[in-house]
């Protein structure tokens, strides 16, 4: 829990309430003064012309923005789909911890790849790459406004990565990453190409 400090009033200098919440303006424009009447109606105007810098609308600002709380639903709803439906094809493709692959990466044309075993399989805290969602959206399992919705959102949540992955560790002890010369390498889901709806040819093969 952090700590607020409580604020101080810019008007009469009190602490515990801010200046657009001060009971001495509000009393003195109760009391008939025009000078305060002003004062709480530039207040009140301010607030209405106060914009949220999540949604962008007026009237408020994004700690109460109706818009954040409704995307947040579709957020973490998207997000435990994914995670969901990833680990479950990854698990019906038969990668699961302790599966070895063979890994043959495009860049480095060896012929028979590097032999690994899959050491990790990330799941928490990962969002679906845009091939996932683009078929999500085209079979209608998401509304075009949903996605929206949800990249506006996890935009702005940190600690979230993109795709789930798995870590595959070469029992050679090379022949994966970049260059070809790791031990190990992270490999997203989406780079598998292990989705019933991906055609492009797999880099990995099952051995066991
Ligand atoms: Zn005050
Ligand atoms: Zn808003």
């Amino acid at each position: 829990m952090g700590y607020r400090s409580s604020p101080r009033c810019g008007h009469c200098y009190q602490t515990g309430h801010a200046r657009n919440h001060c009971p001495e303006i509000k009393k003195r424009a109760e009391e008939g003064s025009d000078y305060y009447k002003r004062i709480l109606q530039e207040q009140k105007d301010a607030v209405k012309n106060r914009k949220c810098s999540y949604c962008s609308q007026t009237g408020h600002n994004r700690r109460a923005c109706q818009k954040k709380v409704t995307d947040g639903y579709s957020f973490r709803k998207i997000l435990n789909d994914y995670s969901k439906e990833a680990s479950e094809v990854l698990e019906s493709k038969g990668f699961t911890i302790g599966s070895l692959v063979r890994y043959r990466s495009y860049r480095i044309r060896s012929e028979n790849g590097a032999l690994a075993v899959v050491t990790k399989i990330e799941t928490k805290n990962k969002t679906p790459d845009w091939d996932w969602q683009n078929k999500r959206m085209r079979d209608g399992t998401y509304t075009e406004d949903e996605l929206h919705a949800f990249n506006r959102y996890s935009n702005e949540q940190k600690d979230y990565e993109r795709s789930v992955a798995i870590m595959l560790e070469s029992l050679s002890g090379t022949g994966l990453g970049y260059w070809g010369e790791d031990s190990k390498a992270w490999i997203a889901i989406e780079d598998l190409h292990i989705y019933e709806w991906d055609n492009s040819s797999s880099s990995y093969e099952l051995v066991s």
